[in-house]
């Protein structure tokens, strides 16, 4: 990686280069991106605020050797990530959707190892099991029409753009399930997007929910980790790149465009503004950042008003480095030397969900201390938001202690990440889904710029790899016709 551009100076320059598309932000998005592009053999350079590469994909590295992850933690089987990630070779830690623990009215209930039907079979009564298998037939039949109409191009059925005009927690709640099979659908979609049922609309909650349904594939979606950390999918992605196409340290601060070119003004690591000229501009920056940049001329009303309505959730992720011997803390739920039983679980407690970052690790010895991963979601992190790091370490504890007494005496680290902007949500309360007009709109190329990631998409890296996909093909067909 190099700082700057070649043939940057000290004073402010305008380099021309040879019709290159100019990539802002070096996250997943930039980089799958100009992997698409470097596939096509189109020259990208990418500009990242930051001195490091991946956004909210970063790899935590212990002394041990063990890593655990700041952000970013898991991909969907139906992501077009699951393809990448095998064209690029990477080693992966596949894990069963259902294997998932709820806590529930505080009771514990364990998935015990099982996946798939059994699971189901061990939380709800035979009555409970036949609604819920109801709900989720309609569910994914609905999700299925989605699929087959607004992501294949077309305009979203009549039918389903009723669901945007009442929530998800309505939704779930007009098939009158059980508490408890209420309380489940909550549980486990509340912690993949980080914000509550009622907040968004019920079609922005069925795409979500689609990882977790049962389908004619099977039930739920498999995730993956990168084994030995999600930034070498970051790694294997900038080997793809020819060198020097990523430059680090450039702060974009204004895109300006005509009919030929774009000129993208950035600071460099001197806090010099510099100048770069190209053909395309792709700007990956998370929406609650754009506004720093400048575009001109200026991006349109509908545009902005998407921006500035589109919302963003909270986590707060809490990572605890724990003496092995803790594991008998949760041995009565069948979670033992490395058999699977408890973890993942999901809360309806201020913790929220308790990831056993250990699994991830399969190359760690018996010795080495187990990592425990507390994602804190919703309107708790929210709240926690504004504390110090040792308040929320000592409210982590106390609730952790309530869980496993004893809890606390095993922890030899910890280490907390909050992220009051974390991944986006789509508000209700202001007429908002992923799939409106505004929505649409944002991701149509405003003339030689286009905007795209995760914030333009939906709540989690899936928009990412969607959003990169898209705008590569935008800039491979005009390439084209030439
Ligand atoms: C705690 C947490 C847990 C998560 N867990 C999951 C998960 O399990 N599964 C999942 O699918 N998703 C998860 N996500 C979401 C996932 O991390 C994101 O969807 C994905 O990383 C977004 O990639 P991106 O490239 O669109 O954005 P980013 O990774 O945010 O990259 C944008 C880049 O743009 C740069 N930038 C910003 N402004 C400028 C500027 N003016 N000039 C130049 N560069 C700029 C930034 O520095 C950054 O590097 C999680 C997110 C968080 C925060």
């Amino acid at each position: 990686m190099q700082n700057e551009p070649e043939n940057s100076s000290t004073s402010k320059s305008t380099h021309d280069y040879t019709n290159p598309v100019i990539i802002i932000g070096a996250g997943l998005t930039g980089l799958i991106t100009a992997y698409h592009l470097r596939k096509a053999n189109i020259p990208s350079i990418i500009l990242e605020s930051s001195h490091r590469i991946g956004g909210r994909v970063q790899t935590l590295y212990y002394s041990d050797n063990a890593t655990a992850e700041a952000h970013m933690e898991e991909y969907w089987e139906r992501t077009p990530h699951f393809a990448l990630l095998k064209e690029l070779k990477l080693p992966l830690m596949l894990s069963c959707p259902t294997a998932t623990s709820v806590m529930i009215n505080q009771e514990i209930l364990p998935h015990g190892g099982h996946c798939g039907p059994d699971y189901f079979i061990k939380l709800f009564t035979e009555e409970e099991r036949e609604a819920l298998k109801k709900w989720n037939y309609k569910t994914w039949n609905l999700y299925k029409e989605l699929y087959g109409s607004y992501f294949k191009g077309k305009p979203l059925p009549a039918n389903l753009k009723s669901f945007m005009d009442i929530s998800f927690a309505e939704y779930v709640h007009r098939s009158h399930l059980s508490h408890k099979a209420n309380e489940w659908i909550r549980i486990t979609l509340e912690a993949e997007i980080s914000i509550e049922w009622d907040k968004i609309s019920a079609l922005d909650g069925i795409d979500e929910m689609r990882i977790f349904l049962e389908s004619p594939d099977g039930f739920g979606e498999e995730s993956a980790h990168v084994l030995g950390g999600n930034e070498n999918y970051i790694y294997a992605l900038v080997n793809k790149l020819p060198k020097r196409t990523i430059h680090t340290e450039c702060h974009v601060t204004q895109i300006e465009q005509n009919d030929n070119h774009v000129i993208v003004s950035y600071l460099d690591v001197n806090k010099i503004e510099q100048q770069i000229k190209g053909c395309y501009a792709v700007v990956t920056v998370p929406l609650f950042a754009i506004n720093s940049i400048k575009f001109i001329p200026q991006l349109s009303e509908d545009r902005l008003k998407a921006i500035q309505t589109t919302k963003f959730a909270s986590y707060i992720k809490v990572l605890y480095r724990l003496k092995r011997e803790a594991e008998k803390l949760w041995a009565q739920y069948g979670e033992e030397e490395g058999e699977e039983g408890l973890f993942t679980l999901l809360t309806d407690q201020l913790i929220g969900a308790i990831y056993n970052s250990t699994d991830f690790e399969k190359q760690l010895s018996k010795d080495q201390d187990l990592i425990l991963t507390i994602l804190i979601h919703g309107d708790k992190a929210v709240k926690w938001s504004s504390l110090s790091s040792q308040e929320i370490l000592d409210k982590t504890g106390e609730q952790l202690q309530c869980l496993f007494p004893g809890f606390c005496t095993y922890i030899t680290s910890s280490q907390i990440n909050v992220y009051p902007q974390a991944v986006a949500y789509w508000p209700l309360d202001q007429k908002r889904s992923r799939f409106d007009a505004l929505a649409q709109k944002l991701r149509e190329p405003f003339g030689r710029i286009q905007i795209g990631g995760d914030t333009t998409e939906n709540s989690h890296s899936e928009g990412a790899a969607i959003a990169a996909l898209r705008m590569a093909q935008v800039i491979i067909n005009d390439w084209q016709q030439k």
